[in-house]
């Protein structure tokens, strides 16, 4: 296992669109592995591919029972309600952001093994946020005009330090 240089905004990368995994091969479970170990290491609680420069459509999340991998995840039913929480990213180095996502979601993925896999209501917020990136959108594109006025400067200082 290795462990991944991560982007930071504003990389170009991090508006890009990954790619469907065709195949859940070595290459694959490596990135997984590795997107793992990384997300631990810097006590993150997920993780999207583009985010160590990968386009492919891989997440990694932390659960109750441990950190899981999602290949190729897709929300296919969302609740009516929707919560506000507050979120962070790898990504933006001490940015937090009340977001408002659906309170729970049922995504269908294939694990890392390459066997497909339905969850259930569960870590909606992060696994929106995660899934968010694989389509180049992050949570600042989230967030009302008051917040952004907020933050103006703070994006501003990580355009400074590109
Ligand atoms: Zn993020």
């Amino acid at each position: 296992m290795a462990i991944l240089k991560i982007k930071k905004y504003p990389d170009p990368i991090l508006r890009e669109k990954c790619e469907e995994v065709k195949e859940v091969n070595e290459e694959i479970k490596k990135l997984v592995d590795d997107m793992i170990e990384t997300m631990e290491k810097n006590d993150g609680a997920g993780l999207a591919a583009p985010q160590v420069g990968v386009l492919k459509r891989v997440i990694v999340v932390e659960t109750e029972k441990g950190p899981v991998g999602f290949v190729n995840p897709k929300i296919v039913k969302k609740s009516k309600e929707t919560v506000i929480e507050e979120e962070g990213c790898l990504s933006f180095p001490g940015l937090w952001l009340k977001i408002k996502r659906w309170k729970g979601v049922d995504i269908e993925a294939l694990d890392g093994d390459g066997k497909k896999v339905k969850a259930e209501n569960l870590l909606a917020s992060i696994l929106q946020h995660e899934i968010d990136h694989l389509d180049g959108i992050l949570y600042i594109d989230r967030i009302g005009f008051c917040q952004r006025l907020k933050i103006r400067k703070k994006l501003k200082e990580y355009d400074a330090y590109r």
